[in-house]
């Protein structure tokens, strides 16, 4: 009883906490109904009825894990070393790039490089030697990232991206190789997806958007983290959804003494700094509204006739976001007018919430345990996709793998240098196993994908009635025209 205890109450806490999704008062009014239906909704699905059924014993998963653990030992761990100690920051990590699909290709893979635009990403799917007739799924999708931070002394791995490729790689060559060889129907690919840490551009979306990721039934991607953790079921995002927003103001250029014969375009881009502040009194608490100024101006002695501002607009959900952007914008356009300057607008990415299921956290989270997790956070976290920009996992199903693999916080040179250690290759293997275990189920029970597929559309349509609530909710004042 002592055993089954606290696992009920954290059962009961994964559903009931999806409230806590919510960052403000107005927020949580607007959920309310959309959360009581997903509690129901996830009800319904007997997770823990179906996290027994999947992780108990299994000779053929066992294979498939023993596989990706052989693969980790003998060539990912040390091809992630190698990764960790050639940082690359985003859309220039043509090495990594090279080292992966070089790989993937020995495996049996048919890496495609150069994607949607963007040199370094690259989509590589599995040749199988056993054809199956016709485009039979699950299509089970695999995300790899490589991208070094942007760091004072140069590129570093911060963020453990060198390792992700190897850990996506050993489990979806060792589900890849099983499914040829028992002549079972699915398809494996891997994405390769540069610049994690970087917009513009946004990377995924762009992918997403010239249709990389179209018929993929569930994907799945690792990421480092000092501790142990999984989503709770609904919709979300770590860090608010964010608009990047630059601002471009062109004035024209005259000597000091004449300043008069010129238009002073840093001069609007303080006047933009300072509206904005005027506004934050009257907008809602929770926006985050911060920026630099990336260009402004190149000598003292003449009027700058060029100066740009670059700006990261957040609110926790996207709806009110809209509101405050708009404020901003004004703003830039009230800065250009007082100043007799002109300026652009250009929007050029932005992060949203992603969608989180149980159906894969639950299980997935009790995989990274059976295969040795440390530092294990009991409670859920807050939903949330599995790629950071909201795009793909707003549309596919999917989980990311979030093992302990450093006791340091991330973006951090000591989660560079544990990469390199026991900790971090403890922690990858973990992650390695534990999608390989996960990618396993997904293609070998078609009953458990049609699971996932259902909770993922009824936690989509409840997450439109969410937002259609909240276009409700942020009425706007009625200002007349001045008499
Ligand atoms: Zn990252």
């Amino acid at each position: 009883m002592s055993k089954t205890g606290p696992k009920l109450f954290l059962l009961a806490c994964a559903i009931s906490c999806a409230a806590y999704a919510q960052d403000t008062p107005t927020e949580r009014q607007a959920a309310k109904g959309v959360i009581e239906k997903l509690n129901t909704l996830e009800q319904s699905l007997d997770i823990k009825g179906l996290v027994a059924k999947l992780t108990a014993p299994n000779k053929e998963r066992d294979k498939v894990v023993a596989r990706a653990k052989q693969l980790m030992d003998t060539d990912m761990i040390a091809l992630g070393d190698q990764i960790t100690r050639d940082p690359e920051i985003g859309f220039k990590e043509d090495h990594a790039v090279h080292t992966l699909t070089t790989r993937l290709k020995q495996y049996g893979f048919e890496p495609e490089i150069g994607i949607a635009d963007l040199r370094t990403a690259f989509i590589a799917k599995y040749k199988r030697k056993t054809p199956i007739a016709g485009d039979a799924g699950p299509h089970l999708g695999v995300i790899l990232e490589y991208d070094a931070l942007r760091g004072t002394k140069g590129a570093f791995h911060g963020d453990q991206h060198s390792t992700q490729g190897p850990i996506g790689m050993a489990a979806a060559i060792a589900i890849a190789e099983y499914l040829d060889q028992n002549k079972l129907p699915g398809t494996v690919t891997v994405f390769g997806t540069p610049g994690e840490e970087m917009m513009p551009p946004v990377a995924k979306t762009d992918m997403f958007k010239a249709g990389v990721f179209n018929g993929i039934d569930v994907m799945m991607r690792s990421h480092a983290v000092s501790a142990t953790v999984r989503p709770a079921a609904g919709f979300g995002t770590c860090c608010l959804n964010i608009d990047g927003v630059r601002y471009t103001f062109s004035g024209a250029p005259a000597h000091q003494m004449t300043p008069w014969a010129g238009r002073n375009a840093l001069e609007a881009v303080i006047h933009l700094f300072n509206n904005i502040d005027s506004i934050r009194g009257f907008i809602r608490p929770e926006a985050r509204i911060q920026g630099i100024i990336s260009e402004g101006g190149a000598a003292p002695n003449v009027v700058p006739d060029r100066a740009v501002a670059d700006f990261y607009v957040r609110y926790p959900d996207e709806v009110y976001l809209r509101q405050v952007k708009k404020f901003v914008d004004d703003a830039a356009k009230a800065a250009a007018l007082s100043t007799g300057t002109k300026v652009k607008i250009d929007n050029y990415g932005e992060l949203r919430d992603g969608i989180s299921v149980a159906t894969l956290a639950e299980p997935a989270f009790a995989y990274m345990k059976m295969y040795g997790a440390t530092n294990i956070l009991e409670e859920p976290g807050k939903p949330q996709g599995y790629d950071e920009t909201g795009t793909v996992s707003s549309a596919i199903p999917g989980i990311g793998f979030e093992a302990q693999t450093s006791t340091a916080a991330n973006h951090t040179y000591q989660m560079e240098a544990e990469a390199l250690t026991d900790i971090g290759h403890k922690g990858f293997m973990t992650d390695a196993q534990s999608m390989a275990a996960l990618l396993f189920d997904v293609a070998t029970r078609p009953d458990y994908l049609q699971l996932v597929k259902k909770e993922f559309a009824g936690i989509k349509g409840l997450f439109s009635e969410y937002q259609a609530d909240l276009e409700k909710a942020y009425t706007e004042p009625v200002v007349p025209e001045p008499k």
